[in-house]
């Protein structure tokens, strides 16, 4: 692939960022040679302890097993809030920008407690103890947050389940972690849309008897089925609560959550997380990647049903007594300014989004990013697929009007923190890479023997060293947690994702492993042809996947979508191929390119490559586990227009 332009460390964050490159080189290596003194010292001077820990570290990869701070008591409630009240209990801690551009509303950190104490204290009269499961399935509105606290405060361990997910996939998710209690809303709000949220929660609750209470926010007042004794309207029960709820004193290894991941390669895997290494981990890296600063405003997009929103929404912003901003609706409702003009209107100063969002918004045209401000933005963010080159420089260029710089986070729902990423003040930047390992955090190329590959090269991703906010397990499940991460490469965590490493010693995530292509021996990531073909200024998204080749073992399928207003023709395709030669080498050619209008996607926007592959490949009547498809006709549309081979 061509080499891309370095954009160095701008000299506004060179003056003034925590960490310049000095200080990460140092600070990395002691994390790695004296993890435990490394991480002793960032637990004291993060988060607020009842009582210190015993050990710092224990664990066998080779078991899966992983403890930090064992005998250590907190709760992390009283980290996210109580804590801030002395020093700032009248700062804005949630701004909320609804649906409907003309709503919004201002949570202070001494509001949040109260909220957060009274729907502590309901639980408690409803029997919601310590080890409980909660489930959330909510809109994105504050009590989704004040329920997720809440929860923290009694030490029940909470799932939540995004709102977009229909009663099928929420009664999976409800039953798989035997939750007892389900906090909803009557309806949701999206996009101009009503999502019906407690008539789906009543479809999923006939099938979960185990569930005995059902707490019901007012979002839009629509009528709603109610089942006496286990319904009940969660403002008029939570008013008549005390402020005061005694916090649970929890051991940092007690769990602090389940959330399933977001269903891309199979059947989704309740990951469990805990409350100390967790939350440490969250905190830390929203202070350091996102260069937090005191007053900053911070918005991530992400739903509070992905881990995005659980450690970047919620609890590392919160932790660090930062105001974030949740926002209900979509990056294109009412129209493809809308991100924008939420930037401009709270004067936000750091954006945190997903590359769905940043190509479906270059699709759309410069103009809608052009008409507004954006003064107050100094740093934006990425996560959740591999960036392509092409759609980063526009981030840049016309978002950020190549003042701020761009972090392109690499991480996971089960390593529940940021893993690869760069630091604003330390790191040069080129667009695609997620750049260089956070502190403490040692990954390794392997090859399909298991040998760590040295210098640069590419191989299997995995990490060698346990870091706090790893998974602990799959919940009700050990064994799959096994053998999904650690048996492929006994001692190590397995990603499932394939990385290149340069001669800087730079990350450049391919895709998963499954994805690899193996074209007449040579193997390719998906994200390296995709990023050749959205090049092109026609495109604004591809996915490659192989399939079947008598000659080549493998085969090139591309599934391309045009920007708005542009039409398929054979000259295009002509110039697709001819690019992806001129990029990445002949070997690269795709042979088969079919014209998607849309590709398939999990709920959380990323490329569902495997059904991808099921079509090209011609297996229709087994495409795997769809519950996790945001929009099923996608895939018929790709079906009754499959390209012939
Ligand atoms: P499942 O595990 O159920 O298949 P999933 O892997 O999509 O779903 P998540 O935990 O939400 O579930 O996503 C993590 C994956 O997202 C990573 O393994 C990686 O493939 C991809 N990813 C996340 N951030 C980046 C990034 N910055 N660059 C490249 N890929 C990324
Ligand atoms: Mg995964």
């Amino acid at each position: 692939m061509s080499e891309h332009h370095i954009h160095p460390v701008p000299d506004s964050f060179k003056a003034h960022a925590a960490i310049d490159a000095e200080r990460y080189r140092a600070m990395y290596q002691r994390s790695v040679e004296d993890p435990d003194g490394f991480w002793a010292e960032q637990a004291d001077a993060f988060l607020t302890w009842d009582k210190k820990w015993d050990k710092v570290c224990e664990s066998d990869l080779r078991k899966g097993e992983v403890a930090w701070f064992k005998g250590g008591k907190l709760n992390v409630s009283v980290n996210c809030v109580d804590r801030h009240l002395e020093q700032r209990a009248d700062q804005v801690a949630i701004i909320w920008e609804g649906d409907d551009p003309s709503e919004d509303q201002m949570i202070t950190y001494r509001e949040l407690h109260t909220e957060v104490s009274r729907l502590g204290n309901l639980l408690r009269e409803r029997g919601v103890k310590k080890g409980d499961r909660v489930c959330i399935y909510m809109p994105m509105i504050p009590e989704a947050t004040y329920a997720m606290l809440a929860c923290a405060r009694l030490g029940a361990i909470h799932s939540v389940v995004f709102g977009g997910f229909s009663p099928d996939a929420l009664k999976d998710r409800i039953l798989d972690a035997d939750c007892q209690v389900l906090i909803t809303a009557d309806e949701g709000v999206r996009g101009g849309k009503h999502i019906p949220l407690k008539n789906n929660a009543d479809k999923a609750m006939n099938a979960c008897p185990g569930v005995h209470t059902c707490l019901v926010v007012k979002r839009t007042g629509a009528d709603v089925g109610w089942k006496e004794g286990r319904d009940i309207w969660y403002e008029q029960e939570v008013e008549r609560q005390s402020d005061h709820c005694e916090p649970e004193s929890m051991d940092a290894e007690d769990p602090l959550f389940i959330l399933y991941t977001s269903g891309s390669t199979g059947k989704p895997k309740g990951v469990l997380h805990t409350s100390g290494g967790y939350l440490l981990q969250s905190a830390m890296t929203h202070k350091y990647v996102f260069d937090h600063q005191e007053g900053d405003v911070y918005w991530c997009t992400a739903d509070v049903g992905w881990v995005t929103g659980h450690s970047y929404i919620v609890y590392g912003p919160l932790a660090n007594g930062a105001t974030t901003l949740m926002f209900e609706g979509v990056p294109t409702y009412p129209d493809a300014s809308r991100c924008w003009q939420v930037v401009d209107k709270h004067m936000v100063n750091t954006f945190y989004t997903a590359p769905t969002a940043i190509r479906a918004l270059m699709g759309a045209g410069d103009k809608w990013v052009t008409q507004t401000s954006r003064q107050s933005l100094k740093l934006l963010g990425t996560v959740g697929e591999p960036i392509n080159p092409e759609a980063w420089e526009w981030y840049y260029r016309v978002v950020g009007e190549s003042r701020c710089p761009i972090m392109d986070t690499w991480w996971q729902t089960e390593t529940g923190a940021h893993m690869l990423t760069p630091l604003p003040g330390a790191t040069d930047l080129k667009p695609g890479s997620a750049t260089l390992p956070f502190f403490g955090v040692q990954p390794v190329l392997l090859d399909n023997e298991g040998h760590e590959i040295e210098g640069a090269g590419s191989g299997n991703l995995a990490i060698k060293a346990p870091w706090p906010s790893q998974i602990r397990t799959v919940y009700g499940d050990h064994q799959r947690c096994i053998d999904t991460y650690y048996s492929a490469y006994p001692g190590y965590y397995f990603t499932g994702d394939g990385a290149r490493r340069d001669e800087d010693g730079y990350y450049w995530i391919t895709g998963r492993v499954d994805d690899v292509l193996n074209v007449s021996g040579h193997r390719m990531g998906t994200a390296e042809v995709e990023s050749a073909l959205v090049l092109h200024p026609k495109v604004s998204e591809a996915a490659v996947v192989g399939y079947p080749h008598d000659i080549k073992g493998q085969g090139i399928y591309a599934y391309v979508t045009l920007m708005g207003g542009e039409e398929p023709s054979d000259a295009l395709r002509k110039e697709l191929i001819d690019l992806c030669v001129q990029e990445i080498g002949a070997i690269a050619k795709p042979d088969i390119i079919q014209w998607a209008p849309g590709l398939p996607k999990t709920r959380s926007g990323k490329i569902m490559r495997r059904i991808l592959r099921k079509i090209a490949a011609n297996e229709l009547d087994n495409l795997g586990d769809t519950s996790t498809l945001a929009d099923p006709a996608v895939v018929d549309d790709l079906i009754d227009n499959r390209a012939n081979q």
